[in-house]
C-alpha cells in the first residue's frame, strides 16, 4: 500500500455530503449577492507570491511549496487565491468584460506547515473578492455574505469579529506609536516578535506566545490612529451592519497576518474541536491590484476554510441520503423486466439501484436495506402474469400492486413526497 502524503487527506463519502452541502450553499449566495466564479490554475509563478502575499510573511518564508520546474523556472502550488484572482484580474481586463468585478472561486491551497487536526498542507478555501468598488457599502456586503454563509450553515456560537488597521496615510503613525508604547519591552518579546518589530511591527499583534500577552495586551489601538478618511469609512461600514442587524464586535488585535490588509479587517469566529477558531477572514486591500502591476483599483475580499466549515456543521446535516428506490427481480423472466424498470426510473430522473450479484430475493431485501431505499419495487412471476409490479414503503411497511405503466410515475412521486 502506497499511503496518501502527510497534510492531505481523502474525502470519502459520509464527509463528502457535507461539502457538497457548504459548496451548494455557497455558490447559491453568490449568484443572489451577484458574485461570478472564476478558476485559476493551482501553480502560479512563486513571484506572484512573494510580491502579493509579501515577503515577509511566514507563508512565503516557510510554507512554500515553491520548486525549479524542468524548464527553470521558480514556481510554487499556491498557497491561498488572492493574488491569483487579482492576477487573472489584471491579465484578463476583467473590469472590462464583467459587468461588476465580483467573483468567487473554490479549490485547494497548499501550505508546509505541521499536519494538526483540521490542518491540512492541502487545504480547501471559499474565497470572495471585489476589485475597484470603493464605497463601504462594499465591504458591508461582503461581510454580510460571509454572515449569511455562516448563518445559512447553521453553524452555532459564530461571532463577527471587525477592525479597521487605516491606510498608507495613517498607519506609519500608528506603527510609530505601536513601537514606542513597547519601548523597554520590545527586547522582552519572543524571537519573533523582534523580528516582526524590524519588519512588520503590526504583525505582534499575531503572536500567541503566553508570556508576550500583557505587553501586547497594553499596546495602542489601530482605530485610534485612523485618518479623518479611514475613520469615517470604518463608521460607514458598521453603520450598514447596524442597519441589517448584523452583530459584530471591535477587536483590536486583528490586524491579519498578511502585507496587503487596509482598512477593514474581519473574521468569523466558530467552535471547531472545542475551541473557538476563525472560519473565515478577510479584508481590503486597497494597494495590491496596483503592486502586482495592474490598475489603481481597491480591493476587498475573504476566505473561508473549507475543512473549518465542514467541521463545525451542526451534528447530522448534510448526512441524510436522496430518497432514492431499488429494484427486485425474481427468477430469469423477473431480472430481465427489473433491469428495463431500473432504466426507466433512471431516465425518468429517479436515483434507482439494483443487486446484481445476488440473485435470491432475501439478499436483494438486504441490500435495499443497507442501501436504506425509500422504495423497493418486485417485480416476480406473479407480477408479470399480472402485468404490474409489487411497491413496497420501507418506511411503513405498506405494499400494493400498481399497473406497470404506472409504476414510474408513481415511485416518482412517492419520492418526491407529493
Ligand atoms: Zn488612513
Ligand atoms: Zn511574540
Amino acid at each position: 500500500m502506497i499511503p496518501a502524503i502527510r497534510g492531505t487527506h481523502d474525502i470519502l463519502p459520509g464527509e463528502i455530503e457535507k461539502w457538497q452541502l457548504v459548496e451548494r450553499v455557497a455558490r447559491a449566495l453568490c449568484e443572489r449577492y451577484g458574485y461570478v466564479e472564476i478558476r485559476t490554475p493551482i501553480i502560479e509563478r512563486e513571484e506572484l507570491f512573494a510580491k502579493g502575499t509579501g515577503e515577509t510573511t511566514d507563508i512565503v518564508q516557510k510554507e512554500m511549496y515553491a520548486f525549479t520546474d524542468k524548464g527553470g523556472e521558480r514556481v510554487t502550488l499556491r498557497p491561498e487565491a488572492t493574488p491569483s484572482l487579482v492576477r487573472a484580474y489584471v491579465e484578463h481586463s476583467l473590469e472590462q468584460t464583467l459587468p461588476a468585478t465580483k467573483i468567487f472561486t473554490l479549490g485547494p491551497m497548499f501550505r508546509y506547515e505541521r499536519p494538526q487536526k483540521g490542518r491540512y498542507r492541502q487545504f480547501h478555501q471559499f474565497d470572495v473578492e471585489v476589485f475597484g468598488m470603493n464605497d463601504p457599502a462594499v465591504d458591508a456586503e461582503v461581510i454580510d455574505l460571509a454572515w449569511s454563509l455562516i448563518q445559512a450553515l447553521q453553524i452555532a456560537q459564530s461571532e463577527l469579529v471587525l477592525n479597521s488597521v487605516g491606510c498608507a496615510n495613517c498607519r506609519p503613525r500608528f506603527q510609530e506609536a505601536l513601537l514606542a508604547a513597547l519601548g523597554e519591552d520590545l527586547p522582552r518579546l519572543c524571537q519573533d516578535c523582534q523580528r516582526r518589530a524590524k519588519t512588520n511591527p503590526l504583525r505582534i499583534y499575531d503572536c500567541k506566545v503566553e508570556a508576550d500577552q500583557p505587553i501586547i495586551d497594553r499596546l495602542p489601538h489601530s482605530v485610534d490612529y485612523l485618518c479623518e478618511p479611514c475613520a469615517t469609512h470604518f463608521a460607514a461600514v458598521r453603520a450598514h451592519l447596524d442597519g441589517w442587524g448584523i452583530p459584530w464586535k471591535l477587536s483590536h488585535r486583528l490586524v491579519r497576518g498578511l502585507d496587503y490588509y487596509t482598512r477593514t479587517t474581519f473574521e468569523i469566529l466558530g467552535q471547531t474541536l472545542g475551541a473557538q477558531n476563525a472560519l473565515l477572514g478577510g479584508g481590503r486591500y486597497d494597494g495590491l491590484v496596483k503592486d502586482l502591476g495592474g490598475p489603481d483599483r481597491t480591493g476587498i475580499g475573504f476566505a473561508a476554510g473549507m475543512e473549518r466549515l465542514v467541521l463545525a456543521l451542526p451534528e447530522g446535516v448534510g448526512v441524510e441520503p436522496a430518497p432514492r428506490a431499488f429494484v427486485v427481480g425474481i427468477g430469469d423472466d423477473g431480472r430481465s423486466e427489473a433491469l428495463k424498470l431500473l432504466r426507466e426510473l433512471r431516465q425518468a430522473g429517479v436515483a434507482a439501484q439494483m443487486e446484481f450479484e445476488a440473485r435470491g430475493i432475501r439478499a436483494q431485501m438486504k441490500r435495499a436495506d443497507r442501501l436504506a431505499a425509500r422504495v423497493t419495487l418486485i417485480v416476480g412471476g406473479d407480477e408479470l402474469a399480472r402485468g404490474d409490479v409489487t411497491l413496497r414503503d420501507m418506511r411503513t411497511g405498506e405494499q400494493q400492486s400498481i399497473a406497470r405503466g404506472e409504476v414510474v410515475p408513481a415511485t416518482a412521486r412517492l419520492l418526491s413526497g407529493t
